[in-house]
Parts: C-alpha cells; structure tokens; sequence
C-alpha cells in the first residue's frame, strides 16, 4: 500500500486495508508547507475490536511458528527496507518536517530492532537445571503474551513504532499498532513491506484515531499488554489505566535532558555535539539536550562559538531531496506557537536571548510551520522555560557555580530520560555518572540514545512500568516464562542411585 496525495489512511487487519467509513478526519500536514498530504479516521471501540479480533485469530498458528521461521519474515523486511530505505526517508521527511540526514537516522536505528529481533532464536532460550531433586529437572521457557499493542508519538515515524512490534512478533505476539495520527504514512508503507515479506494476515495490524481509541485498546480485554511512547501526562494515565485493566504496560514519557558544560570541556567538539543535540529534529527528540547547565566560566568559554554556530544554522523546506537545510519545520502551527509563547515567557522572566528564532521566514516555503533555532542565556530555575518540557528548537542554558549545583539543579526536574556532561575530567565525569538521576547518561556524548540491544532506559517522570523498551528488555517485557518441574517415573530407580 503506497502513500497517495491526500488518502484517507486506511486500517490494516486481517491482511487487509480498510477504509472506515462515518468517522471524522485528523489532518496529516508536511509541515515544511504547511499543506495537508492524508486524513485519518478518528477511530473507536468498533475498529478496536476490528483489529484486535484480526490479531486474537493469527495468534495460536503465529505462536506456534518456530521462532527461525518467524526470524526468516524478519530477515526478509530487513531487506526490503534497506531496498527502500532513501524513499521511505523521504516520506518520513515530507509527513514530519525534520531533515533527510535525521529521517535516515530515523529509520536506521528501527532497521537496527529489526536485525536485534532476527536473534530471537538465541534471545528466547530459556534456563534449565539438571536434578534439582533426584530423578527430577527443571527448565524455564519464554511464551508471547497474546495481544499486545502499540500507541506512538509523532517525533520519530519510524523508530518508535519500530522499538515495539519487531521485538513483538518475533515473540510470537500479534500485534495492534496506533501510530501518531499526525504521521501515519511511514508506518503505513512499512507494514506493506511485512505483508510483502511473507507476514501471515492478522500478526500484524493497524488502527487509527485518538483518545477515544486508545481507550478501547486499553479496556479490550484481549489486550494483554501495551508499549506507549508519548508525554508524560498520557503515559501516566495509559500506565495506570492500563494496569488497573489487568494489562502489562511500558510507558515512556517525555523529557528535559540536562547538559553540563565544564570550563575543561573541549570547546570545538563540544558547541558541535550541543548544537546537534539541541537543536537536531528541531528539538523534537526525548533526548534532545534542551537545557544546558554551563559551570563556573564554561558559558563564557563556550557560548559565543555556540551561538555562531546556531545563528549560522539554515531552517527550510525538508521534502526536496536535492536541497536540504540544516533544520527542518516543527510538526504544526499550534505546536510552532506554544514554543513561540514559551520563548516569549522566558524573556519576560529575565533570560537573555543570544540567538532567536520566533522570527524566522523561509521565502520558498512561506506557509511552512518554521521555527529559527534560539538559544537562550541566564535562565533562572523558575523561568517558565525549565518547568516544562519545550519540544522545540530551543536551548536554554542557566548557570551554576559548581558541579554538585549543576547536577542538584538536574535532579530537581521531575523527569529522568537523559543527560550528558562534556568535560575531560575524568572524576567530574564519574562524579555526574553516579550522581545524577537520570537513566540514560552521555559522557561527552550529547545524545546518549540507546541502540536495539540495549534498553532505552528512562527514570522518574519519562518512564512509567517495570520493563523498558528494547534490548533484552524488551524480549522480557513481551513474553511470560513458563517454569516446568519434570520427573519421569521408574527413571533412576534402582541402578542408578543408592538407595
Ligand atoms: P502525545 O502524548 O500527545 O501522543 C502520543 C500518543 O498518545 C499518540 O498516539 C496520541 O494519539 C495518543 N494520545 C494523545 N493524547 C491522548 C490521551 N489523552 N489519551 C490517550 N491517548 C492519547 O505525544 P506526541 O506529542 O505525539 O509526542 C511527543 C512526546 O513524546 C514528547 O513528550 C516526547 O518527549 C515524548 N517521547 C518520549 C520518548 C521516550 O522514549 N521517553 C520517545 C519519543 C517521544
């Protein structure tokens, strides 16, 4: 199923795509103009129960597919992605906004899970102790949970859809995906890639909407387990709504990632990896590095070079594969001015703004939803800028005298994605490790993301459940052990022990 101009984005079940029909429309923009690319349907309980029914029939023969022959359909999308992989970047380009470089990125780390999920052979094997008790042993196995579903944000198309369902099926699960209502499309042309690749109808399905659907998926009793990835308000409804209905839930929030400058940092290689944190995928990334703790003189050494850097960075149009800016548009209008509002905030609260963005034009893509990248300096603590999370093409940077300031200043927000320190003191750098409250942690490395073998491990407020998403992980979060005490009866009598 290829993406048309302005399609009604279908359901998928049953290895089928369904056009719903009576249901209100949410618009799919490409931001970089502004214009609407597709609709989708606003589904609810019925198209749950669809779609949930769809994945409930495929289960008993999915499951019992031996995990080679499911790791071979996998093996099979891998290439069928990497055939397609600069198309598909550019539909992730055009129905998101962020760049071609970013959309490739995108896109590679979900290719990774893929090539995780073809292990599963070796990831579901079990333990096993020999004679526990005379004559008896025991072994431990791994079985897919059933149902489970998956409820994603808009910021990364690919990737995050794709933290979730490889891993699943490769399980055993079927699976339900509810992809971003505001970038449908990626998804939309990768699962025609599954079907292509020989995934038998119903492993996998698709149903669209918001709210109202999502809470039919949480309340359908034959959804045993969700992965959410989205703010920190829903992700902590969808956490306990979802485990109060008896579901197993992962539920990833959002962020505001600190990053510490050391006046002993290296200033070049430094203002660079901050630039690309803050401002990569216009600020849309749960780990982007949106605030910066500059200590001691490290913000006089470091901020001009990073404000030339920033005021030299070209915002445009993302969806011509032949001229690409540096940063690409934010996802809406609404989005572009809550940002706006919450630069405008922070001004009136004392920050001094080194590079501002809120008047940026694009002359070949005027209607384009763009946003100049801003850095802003002296920011207080109480500045409306550091109490929430921003999501824009927005760096602020407060000052703090010391090391144990800048990380108290860290561990008093209520999230806990990631955080970074540049500096070449190695005992800084040990002392900002265990000390901050934070699960993902770079050490000169502006955006520790996680790659597919390991979990994408957030605290505090970007993380609600037990088991985080992908690595060994995930495999744990997606199946349930079975613990089987043997003994056969007449074996190991007599001869074989004394008596
Ligand atoms: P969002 O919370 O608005 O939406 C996420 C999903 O939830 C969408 O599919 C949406 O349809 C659905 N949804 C929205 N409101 C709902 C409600 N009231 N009840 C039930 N479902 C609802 O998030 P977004 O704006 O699409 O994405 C950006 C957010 O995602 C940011 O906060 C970002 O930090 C976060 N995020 C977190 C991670 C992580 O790993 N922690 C990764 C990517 C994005």
């Amino acid at each position: 199923m290829s993406a048309s101009e302005n399609q009604i984005c279908p359901l998928y079940a049953g290895g089928k795509w369904i056009t719903p029909t009576g249901k209100s429309g949410s618009s799919v923009f490409n931001p970089s103009r502004g214009t609407v690319i597709a609709s989708v349907p606003m589904c609810g309980p019925v198209e749950v129960d669809m779609v949930v029914a769809s994945a409930k029939a495929a289960f008993p023969a999915w499951r019992d597919t031996p995990p080679n022959e499911r790791a071979q359909v996998l093996f099979r999308v891998k290439i069928l992605l990497e055939d397609t992989f600069e198309e598909l970047c550019l539909g992730i380009a055009t129905e998101h906004g962020k760049t071609l470089s970013e959309a490739r990125g995108d896109l590679r780390r979900g290719i990774e899970v893929v090539e995780y999920a073809c292990g599963i052979p070796t990831l579901l094997m079990g333990e096993s102790l020999e004679n526990i008790a005379r004559g008896i042993d025991c072994h431990t196995d791994r079985h897919p949970l059933g149902v489970v579903a998956g409820i994603c944000p808009f910021n990364f198309p690919a990737l995050v859809p794709m933290w979730m369902w490889p891993i699943a099926i490769a399980c055993g699960n079927t699976f339900v995906l509810k992809p971003s209502e505001k970038v449908p499309l990626t998804m939309q042309r990768v699962v025609a890639l599954l079907e292509k690749a020989g995934l038998p109808p119903g492993v996998m399905n698709i149903v669209h909407g918001g709210r109202e659907c999502v809470d039919a998926i949480l309340e359908h009793p034959d959804v045993k387990a969700i992965s959410f990835v989205g703010s920190t308000p829903v992700a902590r409804e969808i956490h306990r709504k979802g485990t109060l209905n008896g579901k197993r839930v992962q539920a990833a929030g959002g962020a505001k990632n600190f990053i510490i400058l050391m006046p002993d940092a290296d200033v070049d290689r430094t203002v660079e990896a901050v630039k690309d944190g803050a401002f990569g995928c216009a600020g849309e990334r749960c780990m982007a590095g949106s605030t910066a703790v500059a200590v001691g003189d490290a913000g006089d050494k470091l901020l001009p070079a990073l404000a030339d850097l920033v005021k030299a960075m070209k915002v445009g149009p993302t969806d011509v594969r032949s001229s690409q800016p540096d940063m690409g548009a934010v996802i809406s209008a609404e989005h572009k001015t809550r940002v706006s509002g919450l630069i405008d905030a922070g001004e009136r609260g004392g920050a001094k703004i080194l590079a501002d963005g809120r008047a940026t034009k694009v002359d070949d893509a005027p209607e384009g939803f763009f946003l100049g990248p801003t850095l802003i300096d002296h920011v207080e603590e109480t500045n409306p800028l550091m109490e929430t999370e921003v999501f824009g093409p927005v760096l602020a940077v407060m000052r703090a005298k010391t090391l144990d300031a800048a990380i108290a200043a860290a561990n008093r927000q209520a999230f806990g994605n990631g955080a970074a320190i540049f500096t070449n003191s190695g005992k800084a750098a040990r002392e900002f490790r265990r000390n901050v409250s934070a699960g993902m942690v770079g050490i000169n490395v502006g955006v520790p993301a996680p790659l597919a073998y390991f979990p994408f491990s957030g605290w505090n407020d970007s993380f609600f459940g037990d088991l985080h998403i992908q690595g060994k992980e995930g495999v744990e979060f997606y199946t349930q052990r079975k613990t089987t005490t043997t003994r056969w009866f007449g074996f190991g009598d007599g001869e074989i022990w004394a008596k």
